[in-house]
């Protein structure tokens, strides 16, 4: 059995922190550079460019992204063979967020529900676990931002509505949405499980990096019809009106119970942020 010691997790969280809210993944920027060469609006065209150019001052001068530095969601995939050890695995994850946030100058943006007093060092982290084969553990960091996943929902549709309800609804949610998430958004969406298992798929689906394919055919092509139906809906980047709606439709399903039909939408805004380590 492989031991690691969970001080390692809390230096790898800190340093994932720091690396998301300034680093937008390249496959956010040749999405920018696709939907540059596709869109018809200049207005579209320029904003763009300028979250292009947002993306390599934050990079370059290691600044955060976005103001919302989010909350911070870790993904955690801890192999059956290994062993934690020095401590306690949440908190250290704590501690990692908490370092991050505090080194990296990002802004601290949770609060009590009802009081608004902000916590102050932006914990609790969001934690999903996964137990995979192997002695590994895999880390991924994706702060999530306040504008765009308030534009979330979780709907439970009957068996009856079927895929033509979905549409409807993971389009309809974009449209009502309208400039709120930050267009151009990256749609998240999680069929089946239960309640909260559709609005975990619907988050998990957002990790797919952009310009890949949905490994299942019927699902592609499902992502594909969604965003034509929101790209044609001209709300465009930051709702100036354009094309580009959403950069992408990610669809994650699962088996249902025979009564329901759970349909989740997290929308993501342009600042997709995830980075992971394998330790
Ligand atoms: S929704 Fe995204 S782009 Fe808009 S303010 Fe929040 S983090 Fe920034």
């Amino acid at each position: 059995m492989r031991e690691v010691d969970v001080k390692l997790i809390t230096e790898k969280v800190r340093d994932l922190c720091m690396e998301a809210n300034t680093d937008l993944g390249q496959d956010v920027l040749q999405a920018f550079d696709r939907a540059i060469e596709r869109e018809e609006s200049p207005v579209a065209i320029e904003i763009l460019k300028e979250l292009k150019e947002n993306a390599r001052i934050a990079k370059e001068e290691k600044v955060a992204i976005c103001q919302d530095t989010g909350f911070a969601v870790i993904f955690l995939e801890v192999g059956q063979d290994v062993r934690l050890i020095g401590g306690n695995l949440t908190e250290a994850i704590h501690e990692g967020v908490r370092q991050g946030y505090r080194d990296g100058y990002l802004r601290k943006s949770l609060c009590h529900p009802f009081t608004r007093a902000n916590t102050g060092d932006n914990t609790p982290a969001v934690i999903h676990t996964d137990i995979v084969p192997g002695e590994k553990v895999k880390i991924t960091v994706a702060p999530k931002g306040g504008g765009s996943e308030n534009m979330s929902r979780v709907m439970m549709l009957t068996p009856s509505d079927g895929i033509e309800g979905v549409k409807r609804f993971v389009i309809q949610r974009v449209k009502e949405s309208g400039s709120n998430p930050c267009p151009p958004t990256i749609v998240g969406v999680g069929i089946g499980g239960t309640l909260e298992q559709s609005a975990l798929l619907a988050k998990k689906s957002l990790l797919r990096p952009l310009g890949t394919k949905n490994p299942d055919l019927e699902l592609d092509r499902l992502e594909s019809e969604i965003l034509v139906g929101i790209n044609n809906l001209g709300i465009g980047p930051q709702g100036l009106g354009g094309r580009t709606t959403s950069l992408a439709v990610h669809i994650l399903m699962m088996p249902c119970h025979i009564a329901s039909l759970p349909l989740a939408v997290n929308i993501q805004c342009h600042v997709q942020r995830h980075k992971e380590v394998i330790i």
